[in-house]
């Protein structure tokens, strides 16, 4: 025993439960961050409990190497917010510290100095403020201030939710309390951090995302730690940013899939929010144009309240939505001749238009005319997609890159054709429409960082081109004030789509996109081509009436006790050939109805089948759903059912993982 020492727990960020015992002077308390040996390097922790497991003598027990002085302990509520997601993610706690503690500081030896934008504090906001429109003010009465509520902010595009986010940050500030804002995409946080920045001059903020430099999100951790901030601004993973006065939690674009991380340990952050908002008693809202229908569920079920604002701010209308049949009017090259007259006119008046296709490259496939080979990816079960910028073949999902041949490999012949359209092939089919016009094309290919699609903005916000072609990544909540045109192509493909949220993300997407015409100034146009004009989802577009949309998909959902109705957890694994990963999942199988028929636990456990993309990077890949109608019984089974697979025999090329609350089953 050491001379004013005693043993405790520390967490560290390590692949498995991560609590290892250390000697700690006798004055630490539990969330104190402590440098400790480990193998023959050291490691970051944090100190855990003062509990030690007296299976293991004192001598093998090695002391910490330095506490870090001047540094709070983590509070309870954020050591509560790492076993929360540990237990209900069914994750490892030492992975889910390694979400928390930025990878710079874990190896960093002296402590990084604190900075936020903005210095000492000060939260007035600057003014003159803008006049609330009805609607918003009807929206800040609504929120409840004391203790937790949630609430869902519905608010159609351009209605000024920003603004309601600034006054609620406004009071949270002026009563010394911070502040978490989440969004789902870096690309949004350079906006939002301009906006709370104008708004709060001398306010002290850190933006949080995976692109930050590694010093930054230390520092910014490290400030968080001391209260030294007043607003995190960030995407998901500024979920785990520690607090120590934490006053109120937005969650922008609320519905945005990218809210889920899927490396490492699957957590929503988005859930997480609401969460941690619960734990500190604060007010959380939740906002979109297009709310997820698990938070509609939400206030149909009166877990959360629900807010509209329907006007937009400006007092300009929405955008008209009209579809065009494709099936009486056919689309030349992708292009109708209804869409094409309007682009011809949009430009004309010096505006600008936006064609809106979901489906990056050339052409989706390169096929031969005549045996039908189409070129595949060696390490996927996916189509190579044709690339013209560099006349290669690329796989969307694992990269590989391939020349195209020039004759077809199967039987010789040199009739090789690229089949289909993405957006490459689309700029080159309007360039040849609209010769004279300035065309960018926005989508991962042309725009790879964050500096990127900043410059790309400002040149399309300063009139620099004037008509862009772009994939989802122009659906998300940007501005683009002269844009009064959108047209919208190869929106049927997501009609069909096997996927339980295929169509909710498809009118999600189609909302957010029309959402981007006529928001300052002239009124917009949307231009939907599709061949099935008569469907009750484009008929709910046309009528901006997401309410509907909402209404007629929660009743099938519920029909079919699907998810928000049903809850699910799927279990999958991989290898280098299939039977193996079947075979896991089959004993997996076993054991989890061994045990849900022994507990009488309401729970069904599916038989494992081929994931869709069963091929992927040269893995096999095959999953198992688990599904109950109630959450706590699916979750006492999952904790129990881990268990057995964690003892569960498998070669050791196999990899498996579970994943609570799936977005793609
Ligand atoms: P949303 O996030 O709901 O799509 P924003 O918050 O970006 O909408 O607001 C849309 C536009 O309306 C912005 O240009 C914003 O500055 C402006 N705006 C918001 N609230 C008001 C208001 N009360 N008065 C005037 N303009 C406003
Ligand atoms: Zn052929
Ligand atoms: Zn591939």
């Amino acid at each position: 025993m050491s001379e004013g020492m005693r043993r405790a727990q520390v967490l560290l960020p390590f692949p498995g439960e991560g609590l290892f015992d250390y000697w700690v002077p006798e004055a630490v308390v539990p969330g104190q961050i402590v440098r400790v040996p480990f193998g023959r390097g050291a490691k970051l922790g944090i100190v855990w409990s003062l509990k030690a497991d007296p299976s293991v003598p004192d001598e093998r027990i090695k002391p910490v190497e330095a506490i870090w002085e001047g540094l709070p302990p983590l509070p309870e509520a954020d050591r509560e917010l790492l076993e929360f997601t540990a237990r209900y993610y069914l994750a490892p706690l030492g992975e889910v510290v390694a979400a928390m503690l930025p990878p710079a500081l874990r190896r960093r030896k002296r402590e990084p100095r604190s900075k936020g934008r903005g210095e000492e504090g000060g939260t007035v906001p600057a003014g003159p403020l803008p006049e609330l429109t009805e609607g918003q003010r009807a929206a800040l009465e609504a929120v409840p201030r004391d203790g937790f509520s949630a609430t869902l902010l519905h608010g159609i595009t351009g209605s000024g939710k920003t603004e309601v986010y600034l006054r609620l940050v406004a009071e949270c500030l002026a009563q010394g309390r911070q502040a978490l804002l989440l969004v789902p995409e870096i690309a949004l946080t350079p906006q939002l951090t301009e906006r709370v920045h104008a708004r709060f001059p001398s306010a002290r903020i850190v933006c949080l995302h995976s692109e930050a430099p590694a010093g930054e999100r230390s520092a910014a951790f490290v400030a968080a730690m001391r209260g030294e901030i007043d607003v995190v601004l960030g995407t998901r993973l500024a979920v785990f940013a520690p607090f120590v006065r934490l006053g109120l939690v937005v969650v922008d674009e609320e519905h945005d899939p990218s809210y889920k991380q899927f490396e490492g340990v699957p957590y929503s952050a988005r859930d997480l929010a609401v969460w941690r908002a619960r734990r500190w008693n604060v007010p959380i809202v939740l906002g979109s144009a297009t709310p997820s229908l698990e938070s509609w569920a939400s206030c149909e079920a009166g877990r959360y309240r629900r807010v509209a604002l329907s006007a937009r701010a400006s007092g300009q209308p929405l955008p008209t939505i009209e579809l065009i049949d494709t099936a009486q009017t056919p689309a030349e090259e992708g292009v109708s001749a209804p869409l094409a007259q309007a682009i011809e006119a949009t430009l004309a008046r010096g505006e600008q238009a936006l064609v809106f296709l979901n489906r990056r490259g050339y052409a989706p496939v390169v096929r031969c005319g005549h045996c039908g080979w189409v070129s595949r990816c060696p390490n996927c079960s996916v189509n190579l997609v044709f690339h013209r910028d560099d006349g290669r073949m690329h796989c969307h999902h694992c990269g590989y890159r391939e020349t195209p041949p020039r004759s077809c490999p199967e039987c010789g012949a040199l009739d090789l054709q690229p089949v289909g359209r993405g957006t490459q092939r689309l700029e080159e089919r309007l360039q040849a429409l609209f010769p004279q016009a300035r065309i960018a094309r926005i989508d991962r290919d042309a725009v790879r960082t964050l500096a990127q699609w900043e410059t790309l903005l400002e040149e399309v916000r300063a009139g620099r081109y004037d008509l862009l072609v772009g994939t989802q990544m122009m659906a998300k909540g940007h501005d683009f004030p002269s844009l009064t045109l959108v047209g919208v192509i190869g929106a049927d493909a997501g009609l069909y789509a096997a996927e339980v949220r295929a169509t909710e993300r498809m009118f999600q997407q189609l909302i957010q996109v029309a959402g981007r015409a006529g928001r300052a100034g002239a009124p917009g146009r949307v231009l939907v081509q599709t061949e099935f004009p008569q469907h009750p989802l484009f008929r709910e577009l046309a009528a901006h009436d997401y309410a509907a949309f909402a209404a007629r998909t929660l009743a099938e959902r519920r029909a079919l006790r699907l998810p928000p109705f049903a809850f699910q957890a799927l279990l999958r694994a991989d290898d280098e050939a299939l039977e193996p990963a079947l075979a896991f999942l089959e004993a997996a199988r076993t054991t989890g109805r061994e045990i849900a028929g022994r507990e009488g636990w309401p729970v069904k456990v599916f038989d494992p089948v081929p994931m869709r993309l069963v091929r992927l990077a040269r893995r096999e890949r095959a999953q198992l759903l688990v599904e109950g109608g109630r959450r706590p019984a699916l979750h006492a089974f999952l904790e129990r059912w881990v268990e057995a697979l964690r003892g569960l025999p498998h070669p050791r090329s196999l990899r498996w993982r579970l994943e609570v609350d799936p977005l793609e089953t």
